[in-house]
This record gives C-alpha cells, sequence and structure tokens, in this order.
C-alpha cells in the first residue's frame, strides 16, 4: 500500500498502481537470457607446451546481461544447476563447442591435434540425457569425437559413483574423451583413477601458482604429472600467467597449458585466426 505523506514517486505516476514491487526471480531471468541470446560461449587457447602451438581450446560460458554487463559463470552455473536449467544452457554449450570445433578442424593443418573441452557440472555427468545431447551435438556437426573433451570434477565422481561410471562408460563409447578439471582439489580418493576411463588431468591453476615459490606446490605438480604419465594420460596446465610458469610446467612434463600468458578466454573467430596462424594482434 501507498505510504501516507511521502512524494508520489515516478513509480506510482506511472500508472503501476499499487501492486507490490516485483520480486525479480533469478531462476526466470536466467530461463529469459538463454531464450534470448544472452548467453554467449568464449573459448580459452590450449597451447602444446613442446611445439608452442594452440591445440584447442576450453569452452567458457558467458552472460552478457543487457544492463549490468558481463556476469561471471560462477555467478549463475550454481542456480542453473539447482534448477536443472543447466541440462539446457550445457547442451547450448556443447553444441557451440562441437561446432566451432569442427570449423578449427577444417581450417588447421592436418597435424595438430585440435580438441575443444567443454565442463560438465555434477547434475550434466548424472543425468542420462547428457549422453543423448552430447550424441547430437556430434552428430549435427560432424565432430570427430575424439575431439571433444568433457571435463568434470573428482567431487561429482565421489557423490554419485553409480550413475557417473554408468554414464562416463556410456560417453566413452561415443569416443569422447575425459578430463579431470582442478585434479586434487577435491574431495576424492586415487582410487577412481583407476574405475573411470579417463584421458587427461588438468592442474589447478592454485598449484601452478606457487611453482618456484612454494616447495609443496612443485613436489605435488611433479607428483601429478608423473601419476598422469604412468596412467597414460595427458596433463594440461591451468592458469599459467608468466613465461616462468610456463618454462616450469614444462620442464615438469605437462603437454599442455593454458592461462592469459598465451590468451583470456576470446571468441570463436579469434579462435579461428589463432589456429589458422593468422595474426590476431
Ligand atoms: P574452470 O573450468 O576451472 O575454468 C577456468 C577459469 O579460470 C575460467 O574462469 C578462466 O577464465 C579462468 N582463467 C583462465 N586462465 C586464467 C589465468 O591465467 N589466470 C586466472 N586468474 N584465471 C584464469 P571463468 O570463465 O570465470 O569460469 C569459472 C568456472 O565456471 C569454471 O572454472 C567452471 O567451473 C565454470 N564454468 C564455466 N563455463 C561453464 C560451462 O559451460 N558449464 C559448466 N558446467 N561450468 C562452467
Ligand atoms: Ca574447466
Ligand atoms: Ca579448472
Amino acid at each position: 500500500a501507498k505510504r501516507n505523506g511521502r512524494q508520489r514517486s515516478v513509480f506510482y505516476e506511472a500508472g503501476l498502481g499499487e501492486a507490490a514491487p516485483e520480486q525479480p526471480d533469478p531462476a526466470a531471468e536466467l530461463a529469459a537470457a538463454l531464450d534470448r541470446g544472452e548467453l554467449t560461449v568464449a573459448y580459452q587457447p590450449l597451447v602444446d607446451l613442446r611445439t608452442g602451438s594452440p591445440t584447442g581450446a576450453e569452452a567458457l560460458v558467458r552472460w552478457q546481461h543487457p544492463t549490468e554487463g558481463n556476469r561471471p559463470p560462477d555467478t549463475f552455473i550454481p542456480l542453473a544447476e539447482e534448477t536443472g536449467l543447466i541440462m539446457e544452457i550445457g547442451e547450448f554449450v556443447l553444441r557451440d563447442a562441437c561446432r566451432q570445433a569442427a570449423r578449427w578442424v577444417g581450417s588447421a593443418d592436418d597435424s595438430v591435434p585440435l580438441m575443444v573441452t567443454v565442463n560438465l557440472s555434477a547434475r550434466q555427468v548424472t543425468d542420462p540425457r547428457t549422453v543423448d545431447a552430447v550424441r547430437a551435438a556430434l552428430t549435427e556437426t560432424d565432430l570427430d569425437p575424439h575431439r571433444l573433451v568433457l571435463e568434470i570434477t573428482e567431487t561429482v565422481l565421489m557423490q554419485d559413483r553409480e550413475a557417473a561410471a554408468t554414464n562416463l562408460g556410456k560417453l566413452k563409447a561415443l569416443g569422447v574423451r575425459i578430463a579431470i578439471d582442478d585434479f586434487g582439489t577435491g574431495y576424492s580418493s586415487l582410487a577412481y583413477l583407476s574405475r573411470f576411463p579417463l584421458d587427461m588431468l588438468k592442474v589447478p591453476r592454485e598449484f601452478v601458482d606457487g611453482l618456484g615459490r612454494d616447495a609443496n606446490a612443485d613436489i605435488v605438480t611433479r607428483a601429478i604429472v608423473e601419476l598422469a604419465g604412468a596412467l597414460g594420460l595427458l596433463t594440461v596446465a591451468e592458469g599459467v600467467e608468466t613465461d616462468e610458469q610456463r618454462r616450469h610446467v614444462a620442464e615438469l612434463g605437462c603437454d599442455l597449458a593454458q592461462g592469459y600468458l598465451f590468451s583470456r578466454p576470446v571468441d570463436a573467430e579469434t579462435v579461428l585466426a589463432l589456429m589458422t596462424g593468422l595474426d590476431v594482434a
């Protein structure tokens, strides 16, 4: 109700009556954003540490809000996960990633083992519909399944082992590869390394950040790389920001790296230009 003795606000003048101010519903807002095309996908190049060349990219969802600008994924992925909207968002990201990767493959040298990596949230890993979404994205874009790498966190593998194992088995059967994101930061047991069909371990930024400054970061990173090597898994160093860190992770034997040193997440066109060796400066 209107408060007595107060100046009438523009709100009332505008004839919106006595209605209570509308409570924004964040879930509805996110769903509308997806419908309106406010969600896009940025790509952060992955660099082969031996050749120094880009060899793919990680897909990272972006929300360009019309009035508030860029909203980082940390602010809406948890909500999407809670409401189940992550299934639709995830499908959108998967399709875009496969479409872009197919373009990169089409224009890069045959010798480049190009890949695109896509983050899967907990719900996506355990929901059987994800297998259909991945299959559809691959078929639609005609992308070689081996080029698609799905990034999952180890916590997911521990939470819902049965569903995760079933789905990962089906995903592997499609021919895609599986990476563990932020390896060694979750609540986990190393037992899953032999139980799940994995292809890649991603060394988290917090370890890379400590290299050369914190002896433990060196020891832990070295151990991850050795473990991966023994298991036949690729390693990716994340969050490489300095040339010293690049040299360090290369010396430790990491295969690939990503980070601001090479490139921030950029649009797919810029990645395409990088892949084809065009000057993007
Ligand atoms: P993540 O998968 O660990 O992604 C890496 C994050 O580190 C990205 O943040 C990236 O922009 C940032 N980063 C990359 N290089 C550097 C660096 O050199 N220095 C620093 N300081 N940061 C760097 P972003 O894009 O904000 O994504 C945050 C998280 O949101 C991701 O962490 C991932 O967990 C989640 N996310 C992003 N896109 C998706 C998606 O499509 N689906 C799902 N389920 N989660 C997503
Ligand atoms: Ca990731
Ligand atoms: Ca990560």
